[in-house]
């Protein structure tokens, strides 16, 4: 179980897109500070497996998984009923649920793959923004994943970075909408971070040595690294940050 300095002692957290990569590790990190945690997202073999781990190691709080696909909207409307009815309310959201598309120029991409990008990754993540809302009260935080490709333009992964673009759009106007509540919604926008969705994204085109030689700090972003930024802005340590982009990226748009 991942180490964590925060404290989420009985904070209801809800992870959309939590069976593998950063989601994952962000359910392992809010698991050991003690949160009670939804995890959803695509299921994968490994699942129940996962869900029962963490149960094993919390400390007395509770983690489910519901299956739920972001591109369909009574999925989330179902999602956000189950999970606030067995956490009894909702106080930290994690969007982080997307899809990498189709490695190659813009004009090349075929008009399904537009279609599904947007649909996972924006559509998606507002679907969620849409049936998470009505649930948060004072104090609650959203946290969207977003990525370096929505801050400046990746070529190859166009259309992947217009969904991260968005992503950010979303953030701001939900935290400006949010704000005289109380509510605090930020984005992350990670680097290359190793997880599936980057060895697929790049599917064996680009040599992961190149990518890492990129980015100033000259490696891949685990995880982890992900998950503690995400612990930080959930945090009352960041109770004065909304609408805000933390890019996490070793360096990589500084450069
Ligand atoms: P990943 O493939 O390991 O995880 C993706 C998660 O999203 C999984 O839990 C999967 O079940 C879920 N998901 C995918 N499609 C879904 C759908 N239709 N409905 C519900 N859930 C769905 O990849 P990851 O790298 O951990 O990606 C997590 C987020 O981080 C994504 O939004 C991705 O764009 C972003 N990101 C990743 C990187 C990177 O280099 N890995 C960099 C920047 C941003």
């Amino acid at each position: 179980m991942a180490q964590t300095q925060f404290q989420f002692r009985d904070s209801r957290v809800l992870i959309v897109g939590a069976t593998s990569g950063i989601g994952r590790a962000a359910a392992e990190a809010f698991v050991a500070a003690g949160a009670n945690v939804v995890l959803s997202g695509l299921p994968q073999p490994d699942t129940d497996t996962l869900v029962a781990e963490l149960q094993s190691r919390s400390q007395g709080n509770q983690v489910w998984f519901m299956a739920a696909d972001v591109s369909d909207e009574l999925q989330v409307a179902r999602l956000l009923a189950d999970a606030v009815r067995v956490l009894g309310g909702l106080d930290i959201c994690l969007n982080n649920a997307g899809i990498e598309g189709r490695f190659g120029p813009l004009h090349q991409l075929a008009t399904a793959d537009f279609d599904r990008l947007v649909t996972v990754n924006l559509r998606g993540l507002w679907l969620c923004l849409k049936y998470e809302i009505p649930h948060l009260r004072r104090g609650a935080v959203i946290l969207n994943t977003a990525s370096t490709a929505g801050v400046q333009a990746i070529p190859m992964v166009g259309v992947y970075s217009a969904t991260k673009h968005g992503i950010l759009g979303l953030t701001r106007a939900a935290a400006l909408e949010l704000a005289p509540q109380g509510i605090r919604v930020n984005a992350v926008a990670p680097g290359p971070v190793e997880t599936g969705l980057l060895a697929r994204m790049i599917d064996g085109q680009i040599p992961l040595q190149a990518i890492a030689d990129s980015v100033p700090l000259r490696r891949i972003a685990q995880p982890a690294e992900i998950a503690s930024a995400l612990l930080w802005l959930a945090s009352d340590g960041a109770g004065y940050v909304t609408g805000e982009t933390l890019v996490i990226d070793g360096g990589l748009t500084q450069a």
